[in-house]
């Protein structure tokens, strides 16, 4: 009798991420928990914790329950950034109401070695994906001519709408910086379900500084792009949840001045 034998061809030899089961994730899957709509409708306290999270991904941003401040992951580690200037590592129990993350594997790269401000770096990116119907992962490290970023407030209950939030939060310019700025671009059909278009985070090379990118420009250093073909959305179950409004008529707009894009 022959034994079958089974070759997996996707798998991607330079990452180490395994699941507790030895198996490899699938690279490249987009994993999120709830939706953009229901963020900006005050849903704050999501059910997934960051160790849950991070079995899902390695890399990719987010935010904390009651919205305490701005999350990103590089390399299956987790960064909080926080309005009263805290930065960090943070527990495993911690829980986030909105996060998407991905096992980041860079298919594509691109050295950039003339200054390119924010549209100018989009367009390379929508340059190497040549899909706009599909999402891609983001990841510049390098140098960077001025980065400003914003960072949200811890809500206290009852939750006031995002757009209540954003227009007192305070955001940051850092100047000249080296450091680390990914997330993801959204198809636009995707509009309200995630951010469409491009939704960045930062983070300092010294990890003390970072948050939500609103605007850039980029010096040099190495871009890397993952195309995002496959997402699963984990919606949560709870009370908040069901009674949220999620498809205001004005979910365009509300997103742009949300996002700062
Ligand atoms: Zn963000």
């Amino acid at each position: 009798m022959k034994l079958k034998c089974y070759s997996v061809g996707d798998v991607d030899t330079r990452s180490s991420a395994a699941d507790a089961t030895g198996v490899r994730p699938r690279m490249n899957r987009l994993y999120q928990t709830s939706t953009m709509a229901a963020l900006l409708d005050a849903v704050y306290d999501g059910e997934t914790t960051l160790d849950e999270l991070l079995m899902h991904g390695n890399f990719g941003l987010g935010t904390f329950n009651s919205l305490d401040g701005e999350m990103i992951v590089n390399d299956s580690v987790i960064h909080q950034f926080r309005a009263d200037g805290q930065a960090g590592r943070v527990p495993g129990d911690l829980k986030t109401p909105f996060a998407c993350v991905t096992f980041f594997n860079p298919e594509k790269e691109y050295m950039i070695d003339t200054a390119r401000d924010k549209d100018g770096f989009e367009a390379i990116v929508d340059q190497l994906v040549n899909n706009p119907n599909l999402f891609a992962a983001v990841r510049f490290t390098g140098m960077f001519e001025r980065v400003e970023t914003r960072t949200v407030f811890c809500q206290c209950r009852p939750y006031p709408p995002m757009l209540d939030v954003v227009a007192r939060q305070p955001t940051m310019q850092l100047g000249a910086s080296t450091g680390t700025m990914l997330g993801f671009r959204t198809p636009g059909y995707m509009q309200g379900v995630n951010v469409a278009g491009y939704h960045l985070h930062f983070l300092t090379e010294d990890g003390r500084r970072g948050g939500h990118v609103t605007d850039y420009a980029v010096l040099k250093g190495r871009l890397e792009v993952g195309v995002i073909s496959d997402v699963e959305i984990q919606l949560p179950r709870t009370e908040q949840f069901a009674r949220a409004n999620l498809s205001p008529e004005n979910i365009h707009e509300a997103i742009r001045v949300a996002e700062g894009g």
